[in-house]
């Protein structure tokens, strides 16, 4: 069963698409397959077994503009609320590696250059 589950995980692997450079905001069809089939459409935070709502760019679309399967991950609705909430230690590695955090860092450029507008999105004040 690991042998087949790991020669699965090469193959799924071995499809992956390069990323595509100053992308559009649409996610490209091959990269969102991708990316939905290693986590069987279902959020990618750790423990949870809801069904993805959105493609979450760890890296944030606004500062790379890039689709990068790698950094592109499938989250709930709460869970990308958290991590637009900067409340993710270690976003930069794979979900795994994730916990809750309690403070978010103001500092960092994720936040100031796109959470920060994704939350006064969220409360109503854009
Ligand atoms: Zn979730």
């Amino acid at each position: 069963m690991q042998k087949l589950l790991q020669a699965y995980q090469a193959q799924v692997e071995a499809k992956k698409p390069i990323p595509q450079e100053n992308a559009k905001r649409y996610v490209p069809a091959k990269i969102k397959n991708y990316v939905l089939v290693k986590t069987n459409n279902t959020c990618a935070f750790p423990g949870c077994t809801k069904k993805y709502k959105y493609l979450h760019h760890t890296w944030r679309f606004a500062l790379t503009k890039m689709h990068d399967p790698d950094s592109l991950i499938p989250l709930c609705k709460p869970h990308e609320r958290l991590a637009h909430a900067g409340l993710i230690e270690n976003e930069n590695q794979s979900p795994e590696n994730w916990k809750i955090k309690l403070e978010a860092d103001k500092t960092n450029e994720k936040w100031l250059k796109a959470d920060k507008w994704v939350a006064e999105y969220y409360t109503g004040k854009r």
